[in-house]
């Protein structure tokens, strides 16, 4: 028998996921993004699901973007870091991208460059994040640079919002936004899942939902999954395969950072860090043991780790255990872990075994 890890892909789920964020669109193009091989969940198994209801797609890498193509997806695919050299920009024609174009670099390959078809590109900008795009002062440099080029199609003007998830929002960024855009008559991609769902005034022509998709709240610490409609898409599994009974003082784990004060039975489960459990997930983590929600003990380990089976007598080896998903959102397994559902999910190692179900 193979050890008894499992990742387990609802593409109803899925599928209902984007129908929410669709939902939230109004007449909106929504691009589903499947950048990070779909957030760990298989590129080509996401967009399989999708093909079919998808306005579009976005993501990362020129091969993946082919892959796409070559499944037979007809809709528009954007690149958002744009291309990296001049060679790219052949197939980026030939396949029909749209890349964004978000810095002097980029659009000099452009300028240079003579494309055997015309191209529709999302110009970005930098309204405060400072990660990628133009800078209020070179924006109208840029855009007038992109309108003079035959081979530049069509322009949609892009930001990316750095606290659409927190107290903060997006009303400066977006104030910076529209003050450029104004007057341009281009359409506009400005909203992540968290601005989707939290701020209408953000929808624009274009949206591009990420973690939604796949069941997490993209602000868990103001609205939960659920209360937002949202299915977990991802369930990792495994089994209890070995159990300890401790005495007051008997530590668990390395560096033996818990210590049983009272008599305890403890279970320990085919899933460590090399499975992509959070290592720094500490004790009192929650997961499931036989469907009842418990807590994790001490440190994870490579391929283990150690849960409280005191009150749960009846639970044992070969007990199912549920990481997270179904009926344990990773959201609350990734906040009592210090991080995001985004980074579990990125995470799952390839050596899981991934089983699909549909409804
Ligand atoms: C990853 C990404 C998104 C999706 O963000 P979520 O928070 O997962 O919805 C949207 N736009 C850009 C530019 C991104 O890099």
């Amino acid at each position: 028998m193979p050890r008894p890890i499992r990742a387990s892909i609802n593409l109803e789920a899925l599928r209902h996921n984007y129908r929410i964020a669709k939902a939230r669109s109004g007449s909106a193009m929504a691009l589903a993004v499947v950048k990070a091989n779909a957030y760990g969940h298989g590129l080509e198994r996401a967009v399989r699901a999708l093909g079919d209801i998808a306005d579009g797609f976005a993501l990362l890498d020129l091969a993946e973007a082919r892959l796409l193509r070559d499944a037979g997806v007809t809709q528009p695919i954007v690149l958002l870091e744009g291309f990296f050299e001049p060679e790219d920009l052949r197939q980026v024609a030939e396949l029909q991208l749209r890349p964004t174009v978000h810095g002097e670099a980029q659009l000099v390959m452009l300028e240079r460059a003579s494309l055997p078809k015309p191209i529709d590109v999302m110009l970005k900008i930098n309204t405060g994040m400072n990660r990628l795009g133009f800078t209020a002062a070179a924006f109208p440099g840029a855009l007038a640079r992109l309108r003079a080029l035959p081979a530049v199609r069509s322009i949609t003007l892009m930001t990316h919002f750095a606290q659409s998830d927190d107290e903060v929002g997006i009303s400066g960024q977006l104030a910076v936004f529209k003050t450029l855009a104004h007057g341009s008559g281009l359409p506009v991609s400005l909203a992540n899942s968290a601005a989707l769902l939290r701020f209408p005034e953000a929808v624009g022509q274009v949206v591009r939902p990420g973690i939604m998709l796949y069941g997490s709240s993209p602000m868990p610490a103001l609205q939960r999954a659920e209360a937002l409609g949202l299915r977990p898409v991802m369930t990792l599994t495994s089994e209890i395969i070995g159990v300890q009974e401790l005495v007051a003082g008997q530590r668990v784990g390395y560096g033996g950072t818990f210590t049983a004060s009272g008599a305890m039975r403890i279970g320990v489960v085919a899933c460590g860090y090399a499975d992509g459990y959070p290592r720094h997930a500490p004790t009192d983590t929650p997961i499931l043991v036989g469907g009842r929600r418990t807590r994790t003990l001490g440190r994870v380990s490579m391929d283990m780790l150690a849960c409280d089976l005191t009150h749960l007598p009846d639970e044992g080896v070969g007990s199912p255990v549920t990481l997270w998903g179904e009926r344990l959102s990773a959201d609350d397994v990734a906040t009592a872990a210090g991080t995001i559902s985004y980074e579990l999910f990125c995470a799952l190692a390839p050596r899981v075994p991934v089983t699909e179900k549909d409804g």
